[in-house]
């Protein structure tokens, strides 16, 4: 039985009338930028995050980039970052002109260890950038205590963890602002790119909407250097389709990553580990092991998809030269173990029935 890594046409077919329908509105109104969707979808995940304020944007990457921009971080500055992410998280960094300084993860959850902080610290830092990697939240109530003994800014990367909890309250609504992304393989996914900010803060909310047009509030009217990093209004539509089978969809993640524990629960690989503090969203499911090689083969002879995220830390990517030598061994020995499972709301049980049985043979 073939089980492919992910496939979006699962969830998408379950929603194909309304995302029909969405499209139908949005070509009727021909309204096609900054319209009805946008300012409607904007409203209703800020408010599913529990935050004052969103602003859709292009891509994760520009979410990111432009918040760092927003508080003032470019050259000279340094942002403390995983080394153990989606390049973007790195690319928002250097883009905007800052530097970053990475901070090696703990070897339990992954995520940022809070307690490698402090001597990340320099004079010139000014932001911390904790990835809620894999849908489950980094350990943030340290972050922010030592964020606000040294008066830094923190942007969660919240791109894999929308709706993912965090002593009860959600990813997006845990820093001073977030970046998240609607990449279609995201939790939630737009039929596209697509991205958007998250922040109660009402000057940064209104920096990163100029800042996404042009650099304008008022038409024609340029008060800084602005780019075009826009959420349109077809992508909103079907956004707001998606959020309102959001909790869902979670919850059948939820499932398929309990069934994911029964399965490998004898079995020689190590598990997710999932801290009290954390309730994740399962964007992926991550199991670790030596004979990683031994395991993709064997289930690849059977028609079983994994993928490796991620196979090359960020510092040691072609192009980040400066940093190539680096030595992050957490970070480097997760790369060389970690292996991503089938995972997407969807997979039937004779699916999952497949996975176990091949890993019986392990
Ligand atoms: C997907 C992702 C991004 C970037 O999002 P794009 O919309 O693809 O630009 C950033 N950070 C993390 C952790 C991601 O997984």
């Amino acid at each position: 039985m073939k089980v492919p890594f992910v496939d979006l046409s699962c969830a998408n077919s379950m929603v194909r009338g309304e995302l029909d329908a969405a499209y139908q509105r949005v070509m009727d109104s021909s309204y096609f930028i900054d319209g009805p969707e946008l300012a409607a979808f904007e409203k209703e995940f800020a408010e599913f995050c529990g935050v004052k304020y969103c602003v859709g944007v292009g891509n994760g990457l520009d979410a990111i980039r432009l918040l760092l921009i927003a508080y003032g971080i470019g050259p000279g500055d340094e942002v403390l970052v995983p080394s153990n992410t989606f390049i973007a998280t790195w690319l928002a960094v250097t883009q905007s002109g800052a530097t970053p300084v990475p901070v090696e993860p703990d070897l339990l959850s992954y995520n940022m260890d809070p307690g490698l902080l402090a001597a990340a610290l320099t004079h010139k830092t000014r932001a911390i950038i904790p990835v809620h990697l894999y849908g489950q939240t980094a350990d943030m109530d340290p972050i922010r205590l030592f964020a606000e003994a040294h008066g830094l800014v923190v942007i969660e990367d919240a791109a894999q963890a929308q709706g993912a909890r965090y002593k009860g309250r959600l990813a997006g609504a845990l820093g001073h602002a977030a970046a998240t992304s609607f990449y279609p393989g995201k939790n939630l996914g737009a039929i596209g790119d697509a991205g958007a900010v998250l922040t109660s803060d009402p000057d940064i909310a209104q920096a990163v909407r100029a800042l996404r047009n042009y650099g304008s509030k008022v038409k024609y009217d340029h008060e800084v250097l602005g780019v075009n990093s826009r959420l349109d209004e077809l992508q909103a539509a079907f956004l707001r389709v998606k959020l309102s089978h959001l909790n869902a969809w979670n919850a059948e993640r939820k499932i398929i990553a309990e069934r994911y524990h029964e399965i490998l629960k004898d079995v020689d690989v190590v598990l997710p580990f999932v801290p009290e503090f954390a309730d994740p969203v399962w964007h992926l499911f991550v199991i670790r092991s030596s004979r990683r090689d031994e395991i993709v083969k064997l289930l690849s002879a059977s028609d079983i998809s994994t993928l490796i995220h991620y196979p090359i830390p960020a510092h040691k990517q072609k192009c980040y030269p400066e940093y190539n030598k680096h030595s992050l061994p957490i970070c480097e020995l997760l790369s060389k173990q970690v292996l991503s499972l089938p995972m997407y709301p969807g997979i039937t049980s004779d699916q999952m029935d497949a996975i176990e049985y091949c890993f019986r043979k392990l």
